[in-house]
């Protein structure tokens, strides 16, 4: 629940956004799809940041959306954040057949899952997309499939483009899914209609990380507490799902 001192042992780019920061602390019972609360004292209020892995040890892929998380981001070896945390529900493994579809930076934990799946014997195939080949996430272990909006890189559309014959082709136990939301509900609904099971990690505007605050809340869920990971058919049944989010100050917004 206190936040831990964590010093930046490596930072490297993965695109022309996002920043993969290596800290010198270890969260070993962290798993893919669990956040920690981020915080940079001259910054702001605290972010949530997914885990991006664990080994060798902590690592968050940080994009430059605002103010906070450019800050965040642009942190050089040697300087130093605090974090709270591991966070949240993960993803849980089904099956031996994973297929991972990862929007931007929403790829990350998705790699995190990816090697787990592959150290346990199952078959991993991912999806990666980005608007551009300049945002494209570094690939995951296992094989790769790459969609962008602009065709600049892998097949030219969203990641859609790639999920629909593969859905058709292959027999897949679960779709990992996390991006943007509305790119979420369209993965959830493919899987919907051709029977496979998903799971997606949910994002909502999140204060305390533990389900204290209520500040997260989505159609009567805590995302901190019953998500980020949502089966994707309980995310569908959700009026909220897709439709509306919140902002600092709680005010309902729609997407
Ligand atoms: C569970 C979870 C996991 C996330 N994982 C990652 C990650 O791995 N990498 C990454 O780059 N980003 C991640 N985010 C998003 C990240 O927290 C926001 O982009 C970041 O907080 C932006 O802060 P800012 O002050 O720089 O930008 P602002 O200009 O304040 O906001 C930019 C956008 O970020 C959203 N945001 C701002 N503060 C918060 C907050 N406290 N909680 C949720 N959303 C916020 C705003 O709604 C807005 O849409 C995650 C969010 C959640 C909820």
């Amino acid at each position: 629940m206190f936040p831990i001192r964590a010093k930046v042992k490596k930072a490297q780019s993965e695109n022309s956004k996002v920043s993969l920061l290596t800290l010198d602390i270890s969260l070993p019972d962290a798993k893919p799809g669990q956040f920690v609360m981020a915080w940079l004292p001259d910054a702001g209020d605290e972010k949530p940041m997914s885990i991006a892995e664990i080994k060798p040890s902590l690592q968050l892929a940080i994009a430059r959306a605002g103010p906070c998380s450019t800050k965040m981001a642009d942190l050089a070896v040697g300087e130093e954040l605090y974090v709270r945390g591991p966070f949240g529900k993960p993803y849980g493994p089904e099956g031996k057949k994973w297929l991972m579809v990862g929007g931007g930076y929403g790829f990350a934990p998705l790699r995190f899952m990816a090697r787990l799946g592959i150290e346990a014997g199952a078959q991993v195939e991912s999806i990666n997309g980005a608007r551009s080949k300049d945002l494209l996430m570094k690939a995951a272990p296992g094989v790769n499939h790459v969609t962008t909006d602009d065709g600049s890189a892998g097949l030219r559309g969203t990641v859609l483009t790639a999920l629909e014959p593969l859905l058709k082709e292959k027999k897949f136990d679960c779709v990992y899914c996390c991006g943007p939301e509305k790119m979420m509900k369209a993965v959830a609904l493919a899987c919907q209609k051709s029977g496979v099971r998903s799971q997606l990690s949910v994002e909502r505007y999140m204060k305390c990380g533990f389900g204290v605050c209520g500040h997260c809340a989505m159609g009567g869920w805590l995302s901190c507490i019953d998500g980020p990971t949502i089966d994707g058919e309980a995310a569908l049944a959700n009026p909220e799902f897709g439709a509306f989010h919140s902002d600092k100050a709680g005010r309902k917004i729609k997407y």
